[in-house]
């Protein structure tokens, strides 16, 4: 056996560290929003951690911005976010930040757009136009948009980081796989859970409704931070009414009092959906469990409200 002198031995180390060093220059990845933090993650695994720019519990309606968020920027390389119709505060701070590579997702190649005019279901009140502008900006609500999202996301991240491609490109193969399988459990989730139309607490469900043929009836309001209009909600006292036994979906970023009082004295089961993703752990396999959890916690809430109007049928 060889004995190795002590010198020879740090310097070894020395070498290790400082290659481990320069292997562990991958880039610096910031996501604006949870869920498309989980979609980068998802590409970025084994290479980097992706960080998120929004604290839990605040909503990009209405986040304004703080010392911190304009460090977490500056630190960053690449930033994914929505786009100006979302994340209202962002574009001025981008403006304000040299360095960063910026992708607005709701501009880039392939994504799907829904025009932010209701369809006949809704009711409409032009007051409660504003910020949204004229596409609806929940775009990652559909695992269609995810694929895009994540090719996308996979196309910048091997263009400032050549070294790592490699891997971004299995990662993203993989997620693309993963939404397959999302997809078919989720379209069979919902055929067995039968039809029943159902309520949300605010207008972000469109992309989740056209993926998976869900019948969003109505919604409490355009804009989470405002008081709905009043027109609005008798409007929808009345579809409440007529819907016999029906799901409304509470986020648990909002708690407004009206909720309550517009469901009094009827038979409304109140289930609780979270198009933030607050509570999921973040992880390369989080997308989708977001997804799944959006699904089960709305075919479970109607699956017992087709039930119960089956009854009184
Ligand atoms: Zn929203």
């Amino acid at each position: 056996m060889q004995f190795v002198p002590i010198k020879q031995l740090l310097i070894t180390v020395m070498l290790m560290t400082a290659s481990f060093c320069a292997s562990a220059e991958s880039p610096k990845v910031l996501a604006s929003i949870k869920p498309l933090q989980l979609i980068a993650q998802a590409v970025t695994e084994g290479v980097t951690h992706t960080e998120v720019l929004l604290p839990p519990g605040s909503s990009p309606h209405s986040h304004s911005l703080k010392p911190s968020d304009a460090r977490k920027l500056r630190s960053a390389d690449v930033i994914f976010w929505v786009g100006p119709a979302m994340e209202t505060f962002l574009p001025k701070m981008l403006a304000s930040t040299k360095g960063v590579k910026a992708v607005s997702m709701m501009d880039i190649h392939g994504i799907r757009l829904l025009s932010s005019e209701e369809d006949e279901h809704h009711i409409h009140e032009h007051g409660e136009h504003h910020d949204h502008g004229d596409y609806d900006p929940h775009i990652w609500l559909s695992t269609d948009n995810a694929r895009v999202i994540a090719r996308e996301m996979a196309r910048v991240l091997v263009s400032v980081d050549k070294v790592n491609q490699s891997r971004y490109q299995s990662n993203l193969d993989r997620f693309l796989k993963s939404m397959d399988q999302t997809d078919s459990r989720n379209g069979q989730k919902v055929e067995q859970s039968g039809k029943q139309p159902f309520f949300v607490f605010h207008n972000a469900y469109g992309y989740l409704q056209e993926q998976y043929g869900l019948e969003v009836a109505g919604y409490f309001t355009l804009n989470p931070e405002q008081q709905p209009g009043a027109r609005h909600l008798v409007g929808l006292k009345g579809q409440l009414g007529k819907a016999g036994v029906t799901c409304i979906f509470r986020e648990p970023q909002f708690q407004p009092a009206y909720i309550k009082r517009l469901t009094e004295g009827l038979s409304v089961k109140v289930g609780v959906l979270d198009p933030l993703a607050e509570n999921i752990q973040s992880g390369p396999e989080s997308y989708a469990q977001f997804i799944n959890q959006l699904v089960d916690n709305i075919t479970s809430c109607i699956q017992g409200a087709v039930k119960k109007n089956d009854k009184l049928s």
